[in-house]
Parts: C-alpha cells; structure tokens; sequence
C-alpha cells in the first residue's frame, strides 16, 4: 500500500495520487470531505483523476460527511458512476442523520462489485431494525435540512470568532474543523486540557500530526458560544 500526502494546504493531493499509480494499481481509496481537516477536493481534481485511472482501477469514495458539502465545485461521487463504473461510493447514517447508534453505513457501487462484497462480508448483514430506522430517516427530510442548516450557522458563526481572537483555521466542508491554538508544540494538549476542564470535549490531532492544532466538533448555537467563551478565556492565559 503506498500512502500520498496532502498537500500544504491540507487537501486530498489528487495530482500526487496520479503521480503514484503504476501498472500494479488495484484500487485507490480517497475521501471527501476530508477527516480531519474538513477539506475538499474538487470537480476539476476528480475529473483529471477519472480520466487518467484506468478503467479496471477500483475507485474507493469515502463520502461520510458528504450531507454537509456545500462548496458548489464539490464532486458528489454519485454523479460520477458513468465515467467510472468501477467505483465505489461509502456513506453513512452517523454523521448529519445523527445515528451513528444504529451503526448503519451503505456503499453505492455496480452489481459486479456488489457480489464481489457480499461474498467477503460478514455472514450476518447488518440489523434489521437499523435498516428500519435508516429508511425512516432518509424520509425525514426536515431534520436534515435542519441539521444542515444548524452546521451552516455554527461554522459561520465559529469563522467569525475565530477571526475575531487572530486564530488560523481550516475552512471546512464537513461538521467539524480543524484551529491552530498556537505556536508551541503542547500547545494542543494544554488547550485541550484547559477546555475539559470546563466541561467542553475537543480532539487533540497530535497523532496526524497536528500538535498545536485542535479538531472542533460544531454543536447547536448555545454550545459553540460556549466553546468560544472557555477557548477565549484559555487564550488569555497564554498570550
Ligand atoms: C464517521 C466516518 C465514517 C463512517 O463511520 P460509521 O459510523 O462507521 O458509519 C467513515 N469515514 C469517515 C472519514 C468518517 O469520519
């Protein structure tokens, strides 16, 4: 397996992936939006990798957070399917349904794939209330737009602030985004400490090699304020 990094700017590097595929290529696994960054890549980017892979290369898409996406050169993978059918789409209920209990995911792929699957996969699918309950869900439109909505104010909410306190961020298509606290190498965990202490629960990224940044889940309007109150409050201690 060959790992290709992101860019500086912290995207998917879809020209470094092009650069890595050799003969030997069976499949390539991307992600979009990305985790932990909540950056994108772009039609531009997916249509040059689409018509540079050849055909018989699987295409793996990993579209957890693709409810929140609202950047209008997005590529939704499902638009996609003709130019490359050997491709397989992954999503999942836990994120903008809010159901990650029922544990209940699903992948968009051809027939051939499909059977492919389902010959590997675990002999007991997955629970029959869980497929229930996701079918109840995608029917409930008005609690995604909500929750889609929710997300929109919260992260426009939280660029202002951070903007406000001098703080780099990463702008995000995702529920989630990813803030530099500050120079120092500790100053991630300092951060993250200071802020449990408060009762506000945030995740440290050292291990993607991001010790002084910190990933922000964003919440209802009350718990982003909240968050700003403490991370502020946390910022005065050390500047
Ligand atoms: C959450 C997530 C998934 C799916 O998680 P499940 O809860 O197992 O469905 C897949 N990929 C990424 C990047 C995620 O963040």
């Amino acid at each position: 397996m060959k790992l290709v990094p992101q860019t500086k700017e912290h995207v998917v590097d879809i020209d470094g992936l092009i650069a890595a595929v050799t003969p030997k290529t069976k499949m390539i696994c991307l992600i979009n939006p990305n985790n932990p960054t909540g950056t994108y890549y772009t039609k531009e980017k997916f249509e040059k990798l689409l018509k540079t892979v050849p055909q018989e290369v699987v295409l793996v898409v990993d579209e957890a957070y693709f409810d929140f996406a609202d950047a209008p050169d997005y590529p939704n993978g499902f638009d996609y399917r003709n130019m490359h059918p050997n491709m397989i789409i992954c999503r999942t209920l836990s994120k903008a349904f809010g159901l990650s209990g029922i544990r209940l995911g699903y992948a968009i792929s051809t027939p051939e794939i499909v059977d492919y699957m389902n010959r590997v996969r675990e002999p007991f699918n997955t629970n029959l209330l869980a497929q229930v309950a996701g079918i109840a869900a995608f029917k409930d439109t008005d609690y995604l737009k909500n929750a889609i909505k929710v997300n929109k104010e919260g992260k426009e909410y939280l660029y202002k602030e951070f903007t406000r306190l001098g703080i780099e961020y990463l702008p995000t298509q995702g529920n989630f985004m990813l803030f530099k606290v500050g120079e120092a190498q500790t100053s991630g965990r300092d951060c993250y400490d200071y802020l449990l202490h408060k009762g506000v629960i945030v995740r440290p990224v050292a291990n993607y090699g991001f010790p002084n940044w910190l990933r922000l889940s964003i919440g209802l309007k009350e718990q982003n304020e909240t968050f700003i109150k403490y991370f502020e409050e946390f910022l005065k201690t050390v500047r």
